[in-house]
């Protein structure tokens, strides 16, 4: 039977919970008597974080040309 840690929003009382996944999720807390128990997801898989979407813009300004010297005669 999977254990479920639940932690209070509330009181931020903590602690685990033996039960089905096809129990009801807890949501007063045994502490306050608020309803404010979420859940926490742990354990098991792991996050895996890619980035692979990295581009280097190559921009490359070039000045204007200064063609248009002006001749002092
Ligand atoms: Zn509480």
């Amino acid at each position: 039977m999977p254990h479920y840690d639940y932690r209070c929003s509330s009181c931020q009382h903590l602690f685990e919970v033996y039960q089905n996944m096809s129990d009801d999720l807890m949501k007063v807390c045994p502490e306050c008597d608020k309803p404010h128990l979420k859940r926490l997801i742990s354990g098991g898989g792991g996050i895996l974080f890619r980035g692979n979407g990295f581009y280097q813009t190559d921009y490359v300004m070039k000045p204007p040309p200064e063609g248009e010297s002006s001749s002092n005669s």
